[in-house]
């Protein structure tokens, strides 16, 4: 230590260096946390401590006006002041962030910009203030306070630690600030998204209703009535049923929100599931005088399934076969090991899919091609169904062609159940 230092000034290099010690430790606190009520609490605190003040505000920047905005305070009452704004003209905090330079006020009661309306609304008496900005990136995020400094009066040391712990509060709150709008951002589009939901499921839900009078009233007239009247009957019935079947793609979108819970687990036969879809399919295809193949695997699997939902998966796939298959054309369905994973195949020599296309199928209202046409009707939710339910099912889907004209190939690959499952379910 050299000789000419005297005890006050070693004195004050250790103040110094506790100070900065306690700035370092207040940082990596600062950067750990991202809740702002804790967070504006914290950095008070460590502002009346390493300034030895007895209190501390925060005021924050409001967003698209020309106030600040009390968030945080401390000393007596400080509560009352919380969402208090100051304007930024005539406020000391509103000209330590317009100059973006700290200040120093020794003494308040002489100075034209003090606000007095905190005083009073808080029976709290103000002599001094040592303001500084908090500024991140060139963006003004509010001020931070220590008003009374104990002893003496705020110096050039507290200004010093001041700026160094608004740089840091800066960054922390707008952290903070980011993370809760996102939050809230995140809250908004799931209430949305919830509404919608319902909104579908209750519209659909009522339509059901009305189309199944005017199903059973057309089913009468086409037997009963004759000539023209038969005629129209039939017409009706058919469009009253296109819109029974978009009516059962809308109810069927819950399946695309719905969580695991919701399905019923249990071990299923693969060869059950093929036939059943195959049963369902054979009618429409037989209607367009297309051929329908089915090849079971060769030793029985089981898998793990929701037996209704996984059905409806697999013959949304096969109705689209048929619907994108010309007439008279053959569509196949077989089912092989490979691996631990049961591969279903729907395939069909139909219009195929450019391979651009191959996943943007799968997206929800999404159809091939310009949906002004809409050729072939349909709602674009059958694969957005399907692959949902596949994914709730721990599997796979995807869509494969050669190209346009060249056919479509599906593959639903599902987990198989492990041997002894399948064993126990022998017995
Ligand atoms: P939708 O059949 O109601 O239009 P999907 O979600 O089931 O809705 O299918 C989305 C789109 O994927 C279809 O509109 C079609 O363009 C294309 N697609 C699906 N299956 C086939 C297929 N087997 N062959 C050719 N294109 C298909």
């Amino acid at each position: 230590m050299p000789k000419s230092s005297s005890p006050a000034h070693v004195e004050t290099l250790r103040a110094d260096l506790n100070a900065l010690n306690r700035l370092v430790e207040i940082s990596a606190m600062l950067a750990s946390t991202l809740d702002l009520p804790p967070l504006l609490n914290y950095i008070m605190q460590a502002a009346t401590e390493i300034t030895d003040a007895e209190a501390a505000s925060i005021l924050l920047v409001e967003e698209g006006s020309d106030e600040l905005r009390f968030a945080a305070a401390s000393g007596t009452d400080a509560q009352g002041l919380i969402g208090l704004t100051v304007p930024l003209e005539h406020s000391i905090a509103g000209a330590v962030l317009m100059r973006r330079q700290p200040c120093i006020i020794p003494d308040v009661s002489q100075h034209p910009r003090h606000f007095q309306r905190v005083d009073r609304l808080i029976d709290f008496h103000t002599r001094s203030i040592l303001g500084v900005p908090m500024v991140i990136r060139d963006q003004a995020v509010g001020v931070l306070e220590v008003i009374n400094k104990r002893r003496g009066q705020f110096g050039n040391d507290d200004v010093r630690y001041m700026t160094l712990l608004a740089m840091q509060a800066a960054a922390a709150i707008r952290n903070a600030q980011l993370v809760r709008s996102l939050e809230k951002a995140y809250e908004d589009l799931k209430q949305l998204h919830k509404l919608k939901t319902d909104f579908i499921a209750i519209a659909s839900h009522e339509l059901r209703t009305p189309l199944s009078v005017i199903l059973g009233y057309a089913t009468f007239l086409r037997e009963e009535a004759q000539g023209e009247i038969s005629e129209h009957a039939e017409t009706v019935l058919n469009s009253a049923l296109q819109l029974s079947n978009l009516i059962e793609s809308m109810t069927n979108l819950r399946y695309v929100v719905m969580d695991d819970t919701e399905l019923a687990f249990q071990p299923l036969p693969l060869s059950d599931l093929l036939s059943e879809a195959y049963r369902e399919t054979l009618p429409l295809a037989q209607a367009k005088g297309q051929r329908l193949e089915m090849r079971e695997p060769p030793s029985p699997c089981y898998i793990r399934a929701d037996r209704a939902p996984l059905l409806l998966a697999l013959t949304n796939v096969l109705h689209n076969a048929v619907k994108f298959t010309p007439e008279g054309e053959t569509i196949s369905l077989s089912a092989e090991r490979s691996g631990d994973e049961a591969w279903i195949t729907v395939s069909d020599n139909g219009i195929g899919i450019p391979p651009e296309e191959l996943e943007r199928i799968f997206e929800a209202f999404y159809q091939v091609g310009d949906p002004l046409t809409r050729r072939y009707g349909g709602l674009g939710l059958g694969l957005t169904i399907a692959r949902a339910i596949v994914e709730r099912h721990r599997g796979r889907i995807w869509a494969a062609s050669a190209g346009p004209n060249k056919g479509s190939r599906f593959t639903l690959a599902l987990p198989l159940l492990p041997s002894q499952q399948e064993g126990q379910h022998h017995q």
